[in-house]
């Protein structure tokens, strides 16, 4: 009973109103090794479309005020690649048509006051949704400043396609009685979110288990939808919010809409 998708698939065949939650997520499992450039992985060696700049963040950074060095210009602080998805191990996710690679960026710095974010703290995430053929290896300037625990270790993943089912915070009250109702009656250790998923992972859900449901809605009103769970850990030793969890959320009406970020 260590196989979280089997898990799910039980849960769904002991409470058939489970299906409709059921949503396909990769797992990532990332362990530190010097990754291939054209495999899915955490950090690593930065590739770009050829003649077009690298990202940068032009976003305020609260600890500006505190820092000897310049306040970053409008050129800003240049990001550096936190993932490289490959299409092929995460089929699940929205991907516009031609796309094949998804870099996620994050600036390595706090933010306190992202467009559309509030209550949040931490780093600056972008996505691109890119062409393999059109990436080729650059040599990004360094970030002007950036903060250790955001600045990855390389690792390599082994991908893992799982189902996932929500926290319980997302189900309603008699589908999760049913469902921890059943993981009692098959003696089955006690999860306060039976069938979802912990660590690194894209697609599925997002835990809400440092704080309860925190509805996340892009600023043209659609509910946005879970992308990314970033876990504080060893491998690739980085540490977001208390040491927790951050989720990457995306807009389901225009990928191109700012994303939406919650830490637990
Ligand atoms: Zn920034
Ligand atoms: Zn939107």
């Amino acid at each position: 009973m260590t196989d979280r998708s089997a898990t799910a698939a039980e849960l769904v065949a002991a409470v058939p109103g489970l299906a409709r939650y059921l949503r396909p997520a990769t797992l990532l499992h990332p362990y530190a090794a010097a990754p291939d450039p054209r495999a899915s992985r955490i950090g690593g060696p930065a590739l770009w479309p050829a003649g077009e700049p690298w990202p940068h963040c032009t976003a305020g950074h609260p600890d500006d005020a505190y820092r000897t060095a310049p306040r970053p210009s409008a050129d800003g602080t240049a990001m550096v690649t936190l993932a490289h998805v490959r299409a092929e191990d995460a089929p699940h996710l929205p991907w516009p048509p031609g796309a094949d690679r998804l870099q996620v960026l994050w600036c390595p710095n706090d933010h306190d006051e992202l467009q559309g974010e509030r209550y949040y703290y931490g780093p600056n995430v972008a996505l691109h949704w890119q062409c393999a053929a059109d990436l080729a290896p650059v040599t990004p300037p360094p970030p002007r400043q950036s903060e250790e625990e955001y600045l990855p270790t390389p690792c390599a993943l082994r991908p893992e396609q799982v189902l996932d089912l929500p926290d319980r915070d997302e189900l309603p009250a008699g589908l999760h009685a049913a469902a921890t109702e059943f993981t009692e009656l098959q003696g089955i250790e006690y999860q306060r979110d039976p069938g979802r998923a912990d660590g690194w992972k894209l697609g599925g859900w997002p835990s809400w288990n440092s704080t309860d449901l925190v509805p996340v809605d892009c600023d043209c009103g659609a509910r946005m939808v879970h992308l990314l769970t970033v876990e504080s850990g060893d491998d690739p030793d980085l540490s977001v919010g208390r040491h927790g969890e951050l989720h990457v959320f995306v807009c389901p009406v225009d990928l191109t809409h700012p994303v939406g970020l919650d830490l637990q």
